[in-house]
């Protein structure tokens, strides 16, 4: 087993630190994301390159998302501690990893099979709690809803109108949507039920795709 060692835990703090000085996310969501060993849930060959702010691959041609992009997106949620967040793209499970550590109810939908069992695997390794399911975001998890965040770790063709209903009143959903290259997009649900979103810059993600059958 890989472990974390003082070396990691430097490169981690200077990582956090350049990423505050950049402005991406307060002390809060940085504070989490510096408890979480990120080279672990890349292969051996990327350890060392882990806390630079890159993007990886993954498993499934997948990838892991850039630190500024898990330190952006975790700050425009707004979580609180005990809040349900149903993410969509789990991949390796590091984005969850940094919001089970924020303190939230976190469900997570994947939609490879292999990612789902890593993810599983390293959320049990570092003592995480999440309900996860293999399947397909579209969908959300409509068992588990309402919820009071949404957030969508693959590029969105559209805003799936299942992740809309499934939004508790007065929530906040951060989606990238966009073919090719998104525009990250906050949404929220006003008390009335009726949503207003606001674009909020530009985002590169690996597509959000239809399930497989
Ligand atoms: N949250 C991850 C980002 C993973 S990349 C991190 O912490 O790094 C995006 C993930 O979305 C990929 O694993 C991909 O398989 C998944 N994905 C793509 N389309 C999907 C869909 N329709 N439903 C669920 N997951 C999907």
């Amino acid at each position: 087993m890989h472990s974390d060692t003082p070396i990691f835990q430097g490169q981690r703090k200077q990582l956090c630190e350049h990423l505050k000085s950049e402005g991406y996310a307060s002390d809060k969501v940085l504070d989490a994301m510096n408890r979480v060993p990120r080279h672990l849930f890349l292969e051996s060959g990327f350890h060392q390159h882990a806390y630079q702010d890159k993007a990886f691959p993954i498993a499934a041609g997948q990838t892991i998302s850039h630190p500024s992009t898990v330190a952006w997106q975790s700050e425009l949620l707004e979580v609180s501690p005990g809040m349900k967040v149903l993410e969509i793209g789990t991949g390796c499970g590091y984005q969850a990893a940094v919001l089970v550590e924020l303190g939230v109810k976190l469900f997570t939908v994947e939609r490879q099979k292999e990612l789902v069992d890593f993810s599983k695997k390293m959320l049990k390794l570092l003592g995480l709690r999440a309900e996860q399911k293999f399947g397909d975001g579209f969908k959300g998890m409509p068992v588990f809803a309402p919820f009071d965040r949404i957030i969508v770790t693959c590029g969105a063709p559209y805003v799936p109108k299942a992740l809309l209903a499934q939004l508790k009143e007065g929530g906040i959903m951060i989606i990238p949507v966009g073919e090719g290259t998104q525009k990250m997009v906050k949404i929220q649900k006003m008390p009335d039920g009726s949503f207003v979103q606001k674009v909020l810059g530009d985002a590169a993600f690996v597509p959000m795709l239809k399930d497989k059958e």
